[in-house]
Protein backbone atom coordinates (compact mmCIF):
# COMPACT_ATOMS: atom_id res chain seq x y z
CA UNK A 1 0.00 0.00 0.00
CA UNK A 2 1.22 3.08 -0.99
CA UNK A 3 1.56 6.23 2.15
CA UNK A 4 -1.01 8.34 -0.08
CA UNK A 5 -3.68 4.65 -0.30
CA UNK A 6 -3.23 4.15 3.39
CA UNK A 7 -3.70 7.86 4.32
CA UNK A 8 -7.30 7.45 2.77
CA UNK A 9 -8.14 4.60 4.40
CA UNK A 10 -7.07 5.95 7.92
CA UNK A 11 -9.44 9.19 6.33
CA UNK A 12 -12.32 6.72 5.79
CA UNK A 13 -12.42 5.53 9.59
CA UNK A 14 -12.53 8.72 11.37
CA UNK A 15 -15.85 11.28 11.31
CA UNK A 16 -17.25 12.77 8.41
CA UNK A 17 -16.75 12.74 4.39
CA UNK A 18 -13.50 14.66 4.27
CA UNK A 19 -13.33 16.82 0.86
CA UNK A 20 -10.78 15.30 -1.68
CA UNK A 21 -7.67 17.53 -1.52
CA UNK A 22 -3.92 17.61 -1.89
CA UNK A 23 -2.35 14.40 -0.18
CA UNK A 24 -2.75 14.47 3.26
CA UNK A 25 1.51 13.29 3.48
CA UNK A 26 3.61 14.11 0.78
CA UNK A 27 4.05 11.52 -2.15
CA UNK A 28 7.89 11.99 -2.45
CA UNK A 29 11.24 11.26 -0.22
CA UNK A 30 12.85 14.46 1.09
CA UNK A 31 15.36 15.78 -0.93
CA UNK A 32 18.93 17.70 0.51
CA UNK A 33 17.81 21.29 1.81
CA UNK A 34 14.24 20.25 2.40
CA UNK A 35 12.22 19.46 5.88
CA UNK A 36 8.44 18.10 6.71
CA UNK A 37 6.28 20.48 7.73
CA UNK A 38 2.38 20.82 8.71
CA UNK A 39 -0.20 22.81 6.23
CA UNK A 40 -3.09 24.63 7.92
CA UNK A 41 -5.79 25.35 5.63
CA UNK A 42 -8.15 27.85 8.18
CA UNK A 43 -10.38 28.38 5.54
CA UNK A 44 -11.60 24.47 6.01
CA UNK A 45 -10.90 24.03 9.69
CA UNK A 46 -14.89 23.91 11.69
CA UNK A 47 -13.26 24.14 15.45
CA UNK A 48 -14.53 20.05 15.92
CA UNK A 49 -11.20 19.28 18.02
CA UNK A 50 -11.49 15.90 16.17
CA UNK A 51 -7.25 16.37 15.65
CA UNK A 52 -6.98 17.02 19.26
CA UNK A 53 -8.37 14.05 20.68
CA UNK A 54 -6.61 11.85 18.01
CA UNK A 55 -3.61 13.60 18.96
CA UNK A 56 -4.36 12.48 22.82
CA UNK A 57 -5.22 9.37 21.69
CA UNK A 58 -1.91 8.83 19.90
CA UNK A 59 0.40 9.69 22.28
CA UNK A 60 -2.04 8.57 26.03
CA UNK A 61 -1.88 12.08 27.38
CA UNK A 62 -4.53 13.12 30.23
CA UNK A 63 -7.35 15.38 28.98
CA UNK A 64 -5.60 18.54 30.27
CA UNK A 65 -2.38 17.96 28.28
CA UNK A 66 -2.82 18.87 24.48
CA UNK A 67 -0.05 19.07 22.42
CA UNK A 68 -2.34 19.80 19.55
CA UNK A 69 -4.88 22.80 20.13
CA UNK A 70 -7.58 24.21 18.40
CA UNK A 71 -7.92 28.07 18.83
CA UNK A 72 -10.17 31.04 17.98
CA UNK A 73 -9.44 34.41 16.44
CA UNK A 74 -13.23 36.81 15.65
CA UNK A 75 -13.43 40.00 13.99
CA UNK A 76 -15.78 42.46 12.38
CA UNK A 77 -18.42 44.42 13.90
CA UNK A 78 -21.99 43.45 14.73
CA UNK A 79 -24.08 42.45 12.69
CA UNK A 80 -21.07 41.23 10.20
CA UNK A 81 -19.00 39.34 12.23
CA UNK A 82 -16.63 36.41 11.75
CA UNK A 83 -15.37 33.62 13.83
CA UNK A 84 -12.14 31.55 12.52
CA UNK A 85 -10.40 28.57 14.17
CA UNK A 86 -6.44 27.81 14.31
CA UNK A 87 -5.08 24.13 15.45
CA UNK A 88 -1.88 23.92 15.73
CA UNK A 89 1.11 21.28 17.40
CA UNK A 90 4.46 21.83 17.07
CA UNK A 91 5.43 23.81 14.44
CA UNK A 92 9.34 22.33 13.83
CA UNK A 93 10.98 25.69 13.78
CA UNK A 94 14.09 26.51 11.60
CA UNK A 95 15.40 27.82 15.00
CA UNK A 96 13.88 26.22 17.80
CA UNK A 97 13.98 28.06 20.96
CA UNK A 98 12.80 25.23 22.72
CA UNK A 99 16.00 23.38 21.63
CA UNK A 100 18.42 26.01 22.50
CA UNK A 101 17.39 26.42 26.02
CA UNK A 102 17.20 23.02 27.25
CA UNK A 103 19.82 22.53 29.80
CA UNK A 104 20.12 18.22 28.56
CA UNK A 105 19.63 18.47 25.16
CA UNK A 106 16.41 16.53 25.21
CA UNK A 107 15.40 18.17 21.92
CA UNK A 108 17.04 17.29 18.60
CA UNK A 109 15.99 19.08 15.11
CA UNK A 110 16.45 15.16 13.36
CA UNK A 111 18.83 15.91 10.31
CA UNK A 112 16.85 14.35 7.73
CA UNK A 113 13.03 14.97 8.40
CA UNK A 114 13.91 18.32 10.31
CA UNK A 115 10.84 17.20 13.24
CA UNK A 116 11.69 19.00 16.42
CA UNK A 117 12.10 15.46 18.61
CA UNK A 118 11.83 15.81 22.30
CA UNK A 119 13.32 13.06 24.57
CA UNK A 120 11.36 12.37 27.58
CA UNK A 121 13.96 9.81 29.10
CA UNK A 122 16.91 12.70 29.11
CA UNK A 123 14.48 15.39 30.32
CA UNK A 124 14.55 16.08 34.11
CA UNK A 125 11.38 18.64 33.34
CA UNK A 126 12.91 22.09 34.73
CA UNK A 127 10.20 23.67 32.16
CA UNK A 128 12.89 26.12 31.11
CA UNK A 129 11.48 24.95 27.01
CA UNK A 130 8.05 26.39 28.35
CA UNK A 131 9.12 29.62 28.50
CA UNK A 132 11.39 29.44 25.44
CA UNK A 133 8.77 28.73 22.85
CA UNK A 134 6.05 31.75 21.41
CA UNK A 135 3.45 29.40 20.79
CA UNK A 136 3.08 27.92 24.42
CA UNK A 137 3.55 24.10 22.83
CA UNK A 138 5.94 22.18 25.08
CA UNK A 139 3.72 21.05 28.10
CA UNK A 140 4.88 20.23 31.61
CA UNK A 141 3.14 16.78 32.84
CA UNK A 142 3.66 16.79 36.64
CA UNK A 143 2.65 12.93 36.87
CA UNK A 144 5.79 11.75 34.66
CA UNK A 145 7.68 15.11 35.89
CA UNK A 146 8.76 15.76 32.37
CA UNK A 147 7.71 18.12 29.50
CA UNK A 148 6.55 16.80 26.28
CA UNK A 149 5.16 17.87 22.64
CA UNK A 150 3.63 17.19 19.08
CA UNK A 151 6.25 15.09 17.50
CA UNK A 152 4.73 15.40 14.04
CA UNK A 153 3.71 11.59 14.71
CA UNK A 154 7.18 10.67 13.66
CA UNK A 155 7.24 7.16 13.84
CA UNK A 156 3.85 6.86 11.89
CA UNK A 157 5.29 9.31 8.68
CA UNK A 158 8.25 6.65 8.81
CA UNK A 159 5.98 3.46 8.44
CA UNK A 160 4.19 6.17 5.28
CA UNK A 161 1.24 6.82 7.32
CA UNK A 162 -0.43 10.36 8.99
CA UNK A 163 0.25 11.49 11.90
CA UNK A 164 -2.65 10.75 13.93
CA UNK A 165 -4.35 14.78 13.69
CA UNK A 166 -4.35 14.62 9.60
CA UNK A 167 -6.04 11.75 9.65
CA UNK A 168 -8.46 12.35 12.27
CA UNK A 169 -9.35 16.25 10.46
CA UNK A 170 -12.99 15.43 8.95
CA UNK A 171 -11.82 18.65 6.60
CA UNK A 172 -8.57 17.78 5.63
CA UNK A 173 -8.04 20.88 6.82
CA UNK A 174 -3.92 19.03 8.44
CA UNK A 175 -1.83 18.14 5.82
CA UNK A 176 1.74 17.32 5.69
CA UNK A 177 4.46 19.23 3.16
CA UNK A 178 7.82 19.06 2.27
CA UNK A 179 9.08 22.85 2.39
CA UNK A 180 12.12 24.11 0.83
CA UNK A 181 14.63 25.28 4.15
CA UNK A 182 16.20 28.00 2.46
CA UNK A 183 13.10 29.18 -0.01
CA UNK A 184 11.32 29.33 3.51
CA UNK A 185 13.99 31.30 5.75
CA UNK A 186 13.00 34.17 2.60
CA UNK A 187 9.26 34.12 2.30
CA UNK A 188 8.08 32.52 5.86
CA UNK A 189 6.81 36.20 6.44
CA UNK A 190 4.02 35.81 4.48
CA UNK A 191 2.38 32.22 5.34
CA UNK A 192 3.90 31.45 8.61
CA UNK A 193 2.13 34.43 10.69
CA UNK A 194 -1.99 34.77 11.42
CA UNK A 195 -3.82 36.66 13.76
CA UNK A 196 -4.04 34.73 16.66
CA UNK A 197 -0.49 33.55 16.68
CA UNK A 198 3.16 35.29 18.10
CA UNK A 199 5.17 36.46 15.20
CA UNK A 200 7.36 33.27 13.78
CA UNK A 201 10.27 35.63 13.92
CA UNK A 202 10.81 34.45 17.35
CA UNK A 203 12.04 30.46 16.20
CA UNK A 204 11.42 30.57 12.33
CA UNK A 205 8.02 28.55 12.55
CA UNK A 206 7.66 26.35 9.21
CA UNK A 207 4.02 25.66 9.47
CA UNK A 208 2.05 26.78 6.51
CA UNK A 209 -1.03 28.66 7.25
CA UNK A 210 -4.24 29.43 4.77
CA UNK A 211 -5.98 32.34 5.74
CA UNK A 212 -9.06 33.07 4.09
CA UNK A 213 -9.24 35.37 1.27
CA UNK A 214 -10.05 38.64 3.32
CA UNK A 215 -10.43 38.82 7.31
CA UNK A 216 -12.85 40.55 8.54
CA UNK A 217 -11.45 43.90 10.43
CA UNK A 218 -9.69 43.35 13.98
CA UNK A 219 -9.19 40.17 13.62
CA UNK A 220 -7.39 38.76 17.06
CA UNK A 221 -7.69 36.18 19.52
CA UNK A 222 -11.03 35.73 21.57
CA UNK A 223 -9.39 35.43 24.62
CA UNK A 224 -7.71 39.04 24.61
CA UNK A 225 -9.16 40.20 27.68
CA UNK A 226 -8.74 37.53 29.59
CA UNK A 227 -5.45 37.08 31.36
CA UNK A 228 -4.72 35.47 34.37
CA UNK A 229 -1.96 35.10 36.99
CA UNK A 230 0.94 32.66 35.85
CA UNK A 231 2.42 29.62 38.07
CA UNK A 232 4.42 30.98 40.97
CA UNK A 233 7.39 28.81 40.84
CA UNK A 234 7.73 28.57 44.53
CA UNK A 235 11.14 26.84 44.42
CA UNK A 236 12.69 29.35 42.04
CA UNK A 237 11.18 32.13 44.61
CA UNK A 238 12.53 31.02 47.02
CA UNK A 239 15.90 29.42 45.36
CA UNK A 240 16.61 33.32 43.16
CA UNK A 241 16.29 35.05 46.73
CA UNK A 242 18.22 33.19 48.69
CA UNK A 243 21.39 32.86 46.45
CA UNK A 244 21.05 36.99 46.02
CA UNK A 245 21.12 37.36 49.70
CA UNK A 246 24.28 34.68 49.84
CA UNK A 247 26.25 36.36 47.27
CA UNK A 248 25.29 39.88 48.04
CA UNK A 249 26.63 38.81 52.15
CA UNK A 250 29.47 37.84 50.78
CA UNK A 251 30.27 40.56 48.66
CA UNK A 252 29.73 42.28 52.26
CA UNK A 253 32.24 40.13 54.00
CA UNK A 254 34.51 40.31 51.49
CA UNK A 255 35.01 44.34 51.40
CA UNK A 256 35.10 44.12 55.03
CA UNK A 257 37.95 41.71 55.34
CA UNK A 258 39.61 43.89 52.62
CA UNK A 259 39.00 47.30 54.51
CA UNK A 260 40.78 45.49 57.50
CA UNK A 261 37.38 44.21 59.60
CA UNK A 262 38.16 41.01 60.98
CA UNK A 263 35.52 40.39 63.57
CA UNK A 264 32.72 37.77 62.87
CA UNK A 265 33.54 37.26 59.44
CA UNK A 266 33.87 33.48 59.40
CA UNK A 267 30.02 33.18 61.23
CA UNK A 268 29.11 35.48 58.80
CA UNK A 269 30.20 33.46 55.67
CA UNK A 270 28.96 30.57 57.44
CA UNK A 271 25.40 31.87 57.66
CA UNK A 272 26.00 32.60 53.71
CA UNK A 273 26.68 29.68 53.06
CA UNK A 274 23.80 28.13 54.98
CA UNK A 275 21.54 30.39 52.58
CA UNK A 276 23.65 29.60 50.00
CA UNK A 277 23.15 25.97 50.11
CA UNK A 278 19.07 26.03 51.00
CA UNK A 279 18.65 27.89 47.48
CA UNK A 280 20.49 24.86 45.77
CA UNK A 281 18.54 22.58 47.65
CA UNK A 282 14.98 24.86 46.89
CA UNK A 283 16.16 24.41 43.18
CA UNK A 284 16.47 21.11 42.89
CA UNK A 285 12.49 21.20 44.23
CA UNK A 286 11.86 22.94 41.08
CA UNK A 287 12.59 19.66 38.79
CA UNK A 288 10.10 16.98 37.53
CA UNK A 289 12.71 14.34 37.73
CA UNK A 290 15.65 15.85 40.58
CA UNK A 291 17.28 12.70 40.86
CA UNK A 292 18.91 13.59 37.82
CA UNK A 293 19.69 17.13 38.30
CA UNK A 294 23.37 16.88 37.25
CA UNK A 295 22.62 16.33 34.24
CA UNK A 296 21.80 20.29 33.98
CA UNK A 297 25.13 20.69 33.46
CA UNK A 298 25.63 19.66 30.09
CA UNK A 299 24.64 21.91 28.04
CA UNK A 300 27.12 24.92 29.40
CA UNK A 301 28.10 26.18 26.18
CA UNK A 302 24.64 26.92 24.82
CA UNK A 303 22.03 26.88 27.83
CA UNK A 304 21.85 30.02 30.69
CA UNK A 305 20.13 27.63 32.73
CA UNK A 306 23.65 24.77 32.14
CA UNK A 307 25.31 28.03 33.27
CA UNK A 308 23.58 28.89 36.10
CA UNK A 309 23.96 25.60 37.62
CA UNK A 310 27.80 25.53 36.69
CA UNK A 311 28.33 28.86 38.21
CA UNK A 312 26.37 28.75 41.23
CA UNK A 313 27.81 25.43 41.88
CA UNK A 314 31.63 26.79 41.71
CA UNK A 315 30.05 29.59 43.63
CA UNK A 316 28.89 27.41 46.69
CA UNK A 317 32.59 25.24 46.37
CA UNK A 318 34.63 28.10 46.64
CA UNK A 319 31.76 29.88 49.48
CA UNK A 320 32.71 26.94 51.44
CA UNK A 321 36.76 27.03 51.31
CA UNK A 322 36.48 30.48 51.79
CA UNK A 323 34.43 30.20 54.84
CA UNK A 324 37.05 27.25 56.26
CA UNK A 325 40.09 29.85 55.43
CA UNK A 326 38.18 32.37 57.81
CA UNK A 327 37.24 29.98 60.14
CA UNK A 328 40.31 28.58 60.64
CA UNK A 329 42.48 31.62 60.08
CA UNK A 330 44.30 30.70 57.30
CA UNK A 331 46.44 32.81 54.63
CA UNK A 332 45.01 33.07 51.28
CA UNK A 333 40.98 33.83 52.31
CA UNK A 334 41.41 37.06 50.70
CA UNK A 335 42.53 35.84 47.37
CA UNK A 336 39.04 33.13 48.12
CA UNK A 337 37.12 35.79 48.81
CA UNK A 338 37.53 37.44 45.78
CA UNK A 339 36.97 34.37 44.04
CA UNK A 340 33.43 33.52 46.11
CA UNK A 341 32.64 37.46 44.67
CA UNK A 342 33.59 36.56 41.16
CA UNK A 343 31.86 33.62 40.91
CA UNK A 344 28.44 34.79 42.63
CA UNK A 345 28.61 37.51 40.39
CA UNK A 346 28.50 35.34 37.61
CA UNK A 347 26.09 33.57 38.70
CA UNK A 348 23.59 36.08 39.12
CA UNK A 349 24.29 37.43 35.79
CA UNK A 350 23.33 33.47 34.25
CA UNK A 351 20.49 33.32 36.65
CA UNK A 352 19.14 36.73 35.28
CA UNK A 353 20.10 35.81 31.61
CA UNK A 354 17.48 32.70 31.84
CA UNK A 355 14.74 34.97 32.28
CA UNK A 356 15.35 37.26 29.11
CA UNK A 357 13.45 35.02 26.93
CA UNK A 358 11.38 36.23 23.52
CA UNK A 359 8.43 35.04 24.65
CA UNK A 360 7.71 36.70 28.55
CA UNK A 361 8.49 40.22 27.32
CA UNK A 362 8.02 41.16 30.92
CA UNK A 363 10.91 39.27 31.59
CA UNK A 364 12.64 40.40 28.96
CA UNK A 365 14.45 43.69 30.45
CA UNK A 366 16.37 45.13 32.47
CA UNK A 367 14.53 45.64 35.06
CA UNK A 368 15.09 41.60 35.94
CA UNK A 369 19.00 41.88 35.94
CA UNK A 370 18.23 45.48 38.06
CA UNK A 371 15.77 43.20 40.36
CA UNK A 372 18.09 40.35 40.76
CA UNK A 373 21.27 42.54 41.51
CA UNK A 374 19.29 44.76 43.65
CA UNK A 375 18.08 41.81 45.76
CA UNK A 376 21.60 40.78 46.23
CA UNK A 377 23.00 44.48 47.20
CA UNK A 378 19.63 44.86 49.75
CA UNK A 379 19.83 41.82 51.77
CA UNK A 380 23.45 40.92 51.71
CA UNK A 381 24.37 44.02 53.67
CA UNK A 382 21.37 43.75 55.96
CA UNK A 383 22.70 40.51 56.97
CA UNK A 384 26.26 41.65 57.04
CA UNK A 385 25.04 44.53 59.67
CA UNK A 386 22.79 42.20 61.82
CA UNK A 387 25.66 39.42 62.51
CA UNK A 388 27.92 42.38 63.74
CA UNK A 389 30.61 42.51 61.10
CA UNK A 390 31.49 46.13 62.27
CA UNK A 391 31.14 49.41 59.60
CA UNK A 392 27.88 49.33 60.39
CA UNK A 393 26.96 52.78 58.62
CA UNK A 394 28.16 51.30 55.92
CA UNK A 395 26.31 48.58 55.78
CA UNK A 396 23.13 50.42 56.30
CA UNK A 397 23.67 52.80 53.86
CA UNK A 398 24.90 50.24 51.34
CA UNK A 399 21.75 48.92 51.91
CA UNK A 400 19.23 51.87 51.87
CA UNK A 401 20.61 52.70 48.65
CA UNK A 402 19.94 49.25 47.46
CA UNK A 403 16.75 49.69 48.70
CA UNK A 404 15.87 52.96 47.22
CA UNK A 405 16.90 51.94 43.65
CA UNK A 406 15.00 48.55 43.74
CA UNK A 407 11.77 50.95 44.70
CA UNK A 408 12.67 53.05 41.51
CA UNK A 409 13.21 49.63 39.63
CA UNK A 410 9.79 48.57 40.54
CA UNK A 411 7.48 51.58 39.87
CA UNK A 412 9.79 52.42 36.37
CA UNK A 413 9.05 49.05 35.18
CA UNK A 414 5.48 48.92 36.60
CA UNK A 415 5.06 52.48 34.48
CA UNK A 416 6.61 50.90 31.43
CA UNK A 417 4.15 47.90 31.44
CA UNK A 418 1.00 50.25 31.97
CA UNK A 419 1.83 52.75 29.27
CA UNK A 420 2.84 50.10 26.66
CA UNK A 421 1.23 48.84 23.32
CA UNK A 422 2.78 45.35 23.08
CA UNK A 423 0.11 43.16 24.18
CA UNK A 424 1.74 40.89 26.96
CA UNK A 425 3.33 43.90 28.35
CA UNK A 426 -0.08 45.53 29.29
CA UNK A 427 -1.55 42.40 30.00
CA UNK A 428 1.22 42.15 32.96
CA UNK A 429 0.23 46.02 33.55
CA UNK A 430 -3.08 45.14 33.91
CA UNK A 431 -2.80 41.82 36.31
CA UNK A 432 -0.41 44.08 38.05
CA UNK A 433 -3.07 47.28 38.57
CA UNK A 434 -5.87 44.87 39.27
CA UNK A 435 -5.91 41.19 40.40
CA UNK A 436 -2.49 41.70 41.98
CA UNK A 437 -2.65 45.19 43.27
CA UNK A 438 -3.40 44.59 47.07
CA UNK A 439 0.21 42.06 46.60
CA UNK A 440 1.95 44.92 44.68
CA UNK A 441 1.25 47.43 47.60
CA UNK A 442 2.63 45.19 49.93
CA UNK A 443 5.12 44.28 48.36
CA UNK A 444 6.55 48.17 48.10
CA UNK A 445 5.82 48.86 51.64
CA UNK A 446 7.60 45.82 52.76
CA UNK A 447 10.31 47.42 50.54
CA UNK A 448 10.11 50.92 51.89
CA UNK A 449 9.75 49.37 55.57
CA UNK A 450 11.84 47.06 55.71
CA UNK A 451 14.96 48.73 53.27
CA UNK A 452 14.75 52.16 53.61
CA UNK A 453 12.90 53.24 56.85
CA UNK A 454 13.88 50.36 59.66
CA UNK A 455 17.77 50.13 58.27
CA UNK A 456 17.80 54.27 58.64
CA UNK A 457 15.91 54.09 62.29
CA UNK A 458 17.20 51.12 64.07
CA UNK A 459 19.35 51.64 67.06
CA UNK A 460 19.70 48.36 68.73
CA UNK A 461 20.32 44.76 67.38
CA UNK A 462 16.01 43.74 67.47
CA UNK A 463 15.30 46.80 64.80
CA UNK A 464 18.31 45.50 62.19
CA UNK A 465 16.76 41.94 62.84
CA UNK A 466 12.91 43.44 62.05
CA UNK A 467 14.34 45.47 58.82
CA UNK A 468 15.91 41.95 57.33
CA UNK A 469 13.12 39.96 58.02
CA UNK A 470 10.94 42.66 56.53
CA UNK A 471 13.12 43.33 53.62
CA UNK A 472 13.55 39.50 52.87
CA UNK A 473 9.33 38.59 52.90
CA UNK A 474 9.42 41.70 50.65
CA UNK A 475 12.01 40.48 47.84
CA UNK A 476 10.14 37.08 48.27
CA UNK A 477 6.67 38.27 47.29
CA UNK A 478 8.58 40.80 45.19
CA UNK A 479 10.00 37.54 43.48
CA UNK A 480 6.54 35.98 43.64
CA UNK A 481 4.89 38.83 41.53
CA UNK A 482 7.65 38.52 39.31
CA UNK A 483 7.01 34.85 38.33
CA UNK A 484 2.79 35.15 38.36
CA UNK A 485 2.55 38.36 36.45
CA UNK A 486 4.46 37.23 33.19
CA UNK A 487 1.96 37.16 30.43
CA UNK A 488 3.69 35.02 27.95
CA UNK A 489 2.95 34.99 24.29
CA UNK A 490 0.69 32.11 23.14
CA UNK A 491 -1.89 30.74 20.73
CA UNK A 492 -5.21 32.13 21.14
CA UNK A 493 -7.18 29.75 23.05
CA UNK A 494 -10.77 28.62 22.94
CA UNK A 495 -13.51 30.54 23.72
CA UNK A 496 -14.77 28.64 26.45
CA UNK A 497 -11.25 27.54 27.94
CA UNK A 498 -9.98 27.38 31.23
CA UNK A 499 -6.98 27.73 32.43
CA UNK A 500 -5.24 26.39 29.22
CA UNK A 501 -4.21 28.96 26.56
CA UNK A 502 -6.46 26.38 23.92
CA UNK A 503 -7.57 22.98 23.43
S1 LIG B 1 6.94 25.49 18.02
FE1 LIG B 1 7.98 25.73 19.97
S2 LIG B 1 8.33 23.60 20.64
FE2 LIG B 1 7.92 23.53 18.43
S3 LIG B 1 9.95 23.62 17.47
FE3 LIG B 1 9.14 25.71 17.55
S4 LIG B 1 10.03 26.52 19.44
FE4 LIG B 1 10.19 24.30 19.58
S1 LIG C 1 15.13 19.31 30.55
FE1 LIG C 1 13.95 21.18 30.88
S2 LIG C 1 14.25 22.39 29.02
FE2 LIG C 1 14.90 20.29 28.56
S3 LIG C 1 13.08 19.30 27.70
FE3 LIG C 1 13.05 18.85 29.86
S4 LIG C 1 11.81 20.46 30.77
FE4 LIG C 1 12.37 21.15 28.72
S1 LIG D 1 -8.14 20.97 12.05
FE1 LIG D 1 -9.71 19.53 11.37
S2 LIG D 1 -10.01 18.17 13.12
FE2 LIG D 1 -8.94 19.98 13.88
S3 LIG D 1 -10.55 21.34 14.59
FE3 LIG D 1 -10.12 21.90 12.47
S4 LIG D 1 -11.57 20.71 11.26
FE4 LIG D 1 -11.55 19.79 13.29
Amino acid sequence: MTPRSRAGSARAAHCGVPTESAPKIPERQLAAGEQYRFHFDMTKCIGCKCCVVACNEQNGNPAQINWRRVGEIEGGWYPNTQRLHLSMGCNHCLEPTCLKGCPVDAYSKDPVTGVVIHNAQTCIGCQYCTWNCSYGVPQYNPERGVVGKCDMCHNRLAEGREPACVGACPESAIQIEIVNIAEWKRNYAASANAPGLPSADDSLSTTRITLPASLPPDTRKVDLDRVRPEHPHWPLVFMTVLTQLSVGAFAAIWLLQIFGQQARLNIAALVSLIAGGLALGASTLHLGRPIHAYRALKMWKRSWLSREVLLFGLFSNIAFAYAALLWLSLPGSRFAGALTVLAGVAGLTASACIYLVRPRPAWRSKHTVAEFYLAGALLGPLLAANIGLGARQWLIGAAVLAGGLQLLNLTVKFLWLVSSDVFELKASGRLLSAQLRSLLLLRSALLVVGGIVLPLQAQGAAGLRVALVTAFVGEILGRYLFFVSVVPKNMAASYLSGRKAAA
